[in-house]
């Protein structure tokens, strides 16, 4: 039997295994998938093989320092420098990134011109690349400098969230995407007053988060944006994640994780 787990900290509220598991019951594949509550990167490698692991997810907050340990890096993460889908193959570890398309499914039929993402970790780092590879200028911006060297880099125009221009403010962003955990602790990733402004003249909010109500989306909602949380998002980085770790063509996939998606989140 094959073993998969997902990786994080905090790991208790994820769906990813009901998901993972409903679907690997139904192509018949005997496999299991778990939640691994990780205290710490070091030592990763070893843990990884010591489990048995053919395949993991990696969540929040290790997604880069797991992109530094892989031996391979395919695909858009090596861009990102951030993975959240790993695979065990000739006792190399091999990384991805999922959560780019994952992200970019929930809006690929809006007409986005231009977005504003807020935060500058591995998820925002996702986001970023697949706008951009999808011809949509992208400004970011964060809480502290450091995180925002890799957008500077790239060339990405950046700000500080308490010293976002005035000129910024007034700018019309198609989309808003809080990329932050600041939904998590109830509070808004940016000052109040800067972000009903910024909201003025959106058409779109979208929040990683899922499965709570989210002061960010409630906020944008008050201004009459359309909104969208992490929850599609999940979904459609768990459908490539799954075929990454069974070699089964994501149309077999999307059906049953699409099902059993409907049943966890019936309000979707
Ligand atoms: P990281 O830890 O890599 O980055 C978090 C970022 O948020 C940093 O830029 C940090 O700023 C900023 N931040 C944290 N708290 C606040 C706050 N209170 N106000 C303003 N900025 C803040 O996290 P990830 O990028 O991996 O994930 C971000 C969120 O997205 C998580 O909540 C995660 O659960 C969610 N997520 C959801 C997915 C889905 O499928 N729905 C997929 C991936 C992520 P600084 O640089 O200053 O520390």
């Amino acid at each position: 039997m094959k073993l998969f787990t997902v990786f994080g900290n905090p790991i208790a509220h994820s769906k990813s295994p009901i998901l993972h598991n409903y679907v690997l019951y139904k192509l018949k594949i005997d496999a299991r998938y778990t939640r691994y509550l990780l205290d710490s990167s070091k030592n990763f490698r070893e843990l990884f093989f010591s489990l048995g692991l053919s395949g993991a997810n990696i969540t929040l907050p290790y997604k880069e320092d797991i992109a530094n340990i892989c031996d391979e890096i395919c695909g858009i993460a090596q861009k990102i420098g951030a993975v959240n889908t790993i695979i065990k193959k000739d006792n190399k570890i091999i990384g991805y990134n999922t959560d780019a398309i994952g992200f970019y499914k929930n809006i690929e039929d809006r007409n986005i011109k231009n977005a504003l993402v807020i935060g500058a970790g591995g998820s925002s780092k996702a986001i970023a690349m697949i706008l951009r590879e999808n011809n949509i200028n992208v400004m970011v911006s964060n809480r502290s400098k450091k995180n925002l060297a890799f957008f500077d880099a790239k060339g990405f125009e950046t700000c500080i969230n308490d010293e976002i221009p005035e000129s910024t403010k007034k700018r019309e962003f198609d989309i808003i995407i809080n990329a932050t955990s600041s939904s998590i602790n109830d509070t808004l990733p940016l000052q109040k007053d800067d972000l009903e402004s910024l909201f003025e003249r959106s058409k779109i909010a979208f929040d990683l988060m899922y499965g709570k109500k989210c002061i960010f989306l409630e906020s944008a909602k008050t201004k009459g944006l359309d909104t969208i949380d992490g929850s599609k998002m999940l979904l459609y980085q768990a459908i490539p994640a799954l075929s990454i770790f069974t070699n089964i063509d994501e149309s077999a996939i999307k059906p049953h994780m699409e099902y059993i998606y409907k049943i966890i989140n019936p309000n979707n």
